[in-house]
């Protein structure tokens, strides 16, 4: 038996000033992911983005269009 560990996460709010965009984000059609812990961080785009997967999941390669093939991890 396992207790699950409940993290009170509290919510940072940011504020972004969208009224003079630096930048114009393209998403181009490959993305270049590599797993940090529970995300899927792109390092080929200009504006670093990242996806969540969650802790039990992991990238194990990628289709023929280039999209991530996430598997979940089997816990022993
Ligand atoms: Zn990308």
């Amino acid at each position: 038996m396992s207790a699950n560990q409940m993290t009170n996460e509290k919510k940072q709010e940011e504020i972004l000033n969208f009224d003079k965009p630096t930048y114009k984000f393209s998403p181009n059609e490959h993305h270049d992911w590599r797993q940090e812990g529970p995300f899927l961080v792109c390092k080929s785009c200009d504006i670093t983005h990242s996806i969540s997967i969650g802790m039990d999941k992991i990238l194990v390669g990628f289709d023929k269009k280039g999209k991530p093939i996430i598997k979940k991890r089997q816990i022993v």
